[in-house]
């Protein structure tokens, strides 16, 4: 099998004709200097030719299997709804494509850890687009917190309540089969922002849900305070239902704080404060396009036989921290995370 080698040509398949694949994706493959898209693959033969027509794709089909069968296509980037991402990720992994799959990387521990496996033993990549950690914004606010900044890290906030657009408000509000509901969709951002953040993995959750005017059979607001090896206490807020509110991320050491307000966002937005004994001052930060970066880091992972920037183990990890959330709100009982299972 042919493999990208950083100077030629990286020619994908897109796995689902979604909002995110033509409003960002493609856009962001096009971007690098050795990116391009050959394929889209839909359900429908109707969504799949017209979603081809209007982004110039030379191929569409309605068959997963060709799209694989074709030797020049050496990546796939699936973003389907959830409960397809297993699905889709194992077949691609078995043609020998380097995957990278939307998040929650898949509906379950098992499921992820058997991608996770799989992409192991086939030697190709399989990463995830938990896309805030290759923001410009979350890399500072990281840098902050690895330099000492901020002394030892007493807690950290996380608000990511949105008012969901309209035309995304389909599967999300209404089908726990898809994989719908805040939780498989924000509370696994906020996890893997966490783990990227501070750099451990939680231990434990405690959890409410609430159904707030838009979900019909899932929550679409979510509060949790998770348990960190560290100490470090974690709040997280997720919802579809705030009009008026702001993303933000807080984090509160001994020697100073981090205030950052809109940038748990798609576009590389916000701004970040830090406040110490020295007064407040601005935290400037790289603003690249942020799904630009996602995929040349995706890209040169795969030729360099490199780690992403967030690998399988990072989707799993995460989806396992978003479902311990979802048990503890359903049971009322705090819920330990056994990572065992994909470690
Ligand atoms: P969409 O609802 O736009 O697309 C999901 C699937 O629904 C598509 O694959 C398509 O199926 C089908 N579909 C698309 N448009 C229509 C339509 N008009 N009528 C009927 N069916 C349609 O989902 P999103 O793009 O919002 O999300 C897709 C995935 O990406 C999810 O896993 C989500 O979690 C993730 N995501 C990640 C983000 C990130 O920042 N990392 C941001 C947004 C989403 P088919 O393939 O058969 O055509």
């Amino acid at each position: 099998m042919e493999r990208s080698n950083g100077g030629q040509n990286v020619k994908w398949a897109l796995l689902g004709a979604s909002t995110i694949a033509g409003q960002y994706m493609v856009s962001a493959i096009r971007a690098q200097t050795d990116g391009a898209v050959r394929w889209v693959v839909s359900g429908k033969a109707e969504r799949a030719r017209a979603f081809a027509q209007a982004h110039r794709i030379e191929l569409w089909s309605t068959s997963v299997e060709e799209a694989l069968e074709d030797q020049a296509v050496q990546a796939v980037y699936i973003s389907t709804t959830n409960e397809k991402h297993y699905p889709l990720a194992m077949a691609a992994i078995g043609a020998g494509k380097h995957v990278l799959c939307e998040k929650p990387l898949a509906m379950d521990a098992a499921e992820a850890a058997e991608m996770v496996s799989a992409a192991r033993s086939a030697g190709v990549t399989l990463a995830v687009n938990h896309h805030l950690r290759s923001a410009g914004s979350h890399k500072a606010i990281r840098a902050l917190i690895t330099s000492g900044a901020l002394g030892r890290v007493l807690s950290l906030r996380l608000f990511h309540a949105v008012h969901l657009p309209e035309h995304l408000r389909g599967w999300r509000l209404d089908n726990p089969s898809a994989g719908g509901g805040v939780i498989m969709d924000l509370t696994v951002h906020n996890a893997d922002t966490v783990r990227f953040l501070l750099r451990e993995d939680p231990a434990s959750v405690i959890a409410e849900t609430a159904t707030s005017g838009m979900g019909a059979g899932v929550e679409d607001s979510a509060m949790s305070v998770w348990t960190m090896p560290s100490g470090a206490m974690v709040f997280s807020h997720e919802s579809f239902t705030h009009p008026f509110t702001e993303s933000g991320i807080e984090v509160h050491g001994t020697q100073a704080s981090v205030f950052a307000r809109g940038v748990m966002a798609q576009e590389p937005l916000g701004r970040i404060e830090l406040v110490s004994k020295q007064g407040r001052g601005e935290i400037s930060f790289d603003a690249a396009e942020i799904y630009g970066s996602v995929i040349e880091d995706f890209q040169s992972a795969v030729a360099r036989r490199a780690s992403p920037a967030a690998t399988g183990t990072d989707g799993a990890k995460s989806l396992m921290v978003a479902r311990a959330v979802h048990d503890a709100a359903r049971t009322g009982a705090r819920q330990t995370i056994n990572y065992g299972e994909i470690e």
